[in-house]
């Protein structure tokens, strides 16, 4: 439920609301727009409707909001949100680019691409330290030690970092060692990892699960929100569908989709959407005209040689490249493309 303001409602008027709101057991989220004051209203509201609050001072109106995610839900926050991670702003009129290897094979590696990553302009390193492998015989990655061998590539280069995270032990090794952990497809749904994610407070990128709906997924975003940590970034990633001749299939309409009904930014990662090293630009491209929020892509120095996700890594000077075709799109859909 939403409590619409009156514009001439006062600042002893939202907060006598916000007031009432929790003494009947409730959470009240505030929202200020430049024109609208809305305070979002989550759990039990039949004991709270008893008290009248549309006759409360200062309030215009009651929305009763449908869907089951809240706190993600755009009627919460009509304003798009702008994740601040460590001077990096995902969302709003910016756009980002985090970029990476899949997997972080060695420290010299993760050295060699975070020169490549921050020359490129992107703002964010990526790196896999614990890779959830199809096959239990795939290389699974350096676990704590690609986190530290991240960390000494932000010392390096100042890039923000991001890694994925496959357990509650994974978040706690991460805590104060990267910037923003990934919730990877395959745990979209794994609702204790959610919850652990919501309770570290870490900015944390919810990736798509690739049978989820787009409502599953904001489900799934709330989980982590509903623990208090509103630093949701949503990756669309492809899904699965019928067609073989790419790993799976992007589904950029879930972008125009998740913009009208969440204020979280919105990533786009056509690598593992494609599978196909050849099929990123374009993607890439499109993505940005409708309206992604800013891109995930793996970059490897020899894909060929890559130990995870080879066939759909660009190499250095095709990701250079890229950056820079990509700069006259993101102009054209008027975002900022800020260096660090
Ligand atoms: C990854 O980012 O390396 C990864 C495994 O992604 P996804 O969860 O989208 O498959
Ligand atoms: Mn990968």
């Amino acid at each position: 439920m939403i409590l619409v303001m009156k514009p001439t409602a006062t600042e002893e008027n939202i907060q006598s609301v916000i007031q009432n709101v929790k003494q009947c057991g409730l959470d009240a989220h505030l929202s200020r727009g430049q024109d609208i004051t809305i305070i979002g209203v989550v759990g039990n509201k039949h004991i709270f409707l008893e008290q009248n609050p549309e006759l409360m001072e200062g309030v215009e109106k009651i929305v009763h909001v449908s869907e089951s995610y809240k706190l993600a839900n755009i009627q919460f926050h009509p304003a798009p949100s702008v994740i601040d991670v460590d001077g990096v702003k995902i969302g709003g009129d910016n756009f980002v680019i985090m970029a990476g290897p899949c997997a972080i094979e060695n420290e010299a590696l993760m050295m060699e691409m975070a020169d490549v990553v921050k020359q490129s302009g992107a703002q964010i390193l990526r790196g896999g330290a614990y890779k959830p492998r199809t096959s239990p015989y795939s290389f699974q990655g350096l676990e704590e030690e690609g986190l530290h061998y991240l960390a000494e590539a932000k010392k390096r280069t100042g890039l923000c970092t991001i890694s994925e995270v496959t357990s509650i032990a994974a978040i706690q090794a991460a805590k104060g060692v990267i910037d923003i952990i990934q919730i990877g497809a395959r745990n979209m749904q794994n609702f204790e990892l959610l919850k652990a994610a919501g309770k570290s407070g870490i900015p944390v990128l919810l990736k798509r699960g690739m049978s989820a709906t787009i409502d599953e997924w904001l489900n799934a975003a709330e989980y982590i929100m509903a623990e208090g940590n509103e630093n949701v970034i949503l990756c669309e990633r492809g899904i699965r569908t019928y067609e073989t001749s790419t790993r799976n299939t992007l589904d950029l309409s879930a972008v125009c989709v998740l913009k009208s009904k969440t204020h979280l930014p919105v990533i786009v990662d056509p690598s593992h959407a494609t599978g196909v090293r050849n099929f990123v630009g374009p993607l890439a491209k499109a993505a940005v005209a409708c309206g992604a929020d800013g891109l995930m892509i793996e970059v490897h120095p020899n894909p060929s040689k890559a130990l995870s996700d080879g066939p759909q890594s660009l190499d250095p000077p095709a990701f250079f490249a890229l950056c820079e075709e990509l700069k006259p799109y993101i102009a054209l859909a008027g975002r900022k493309f800020i260096h660090v």
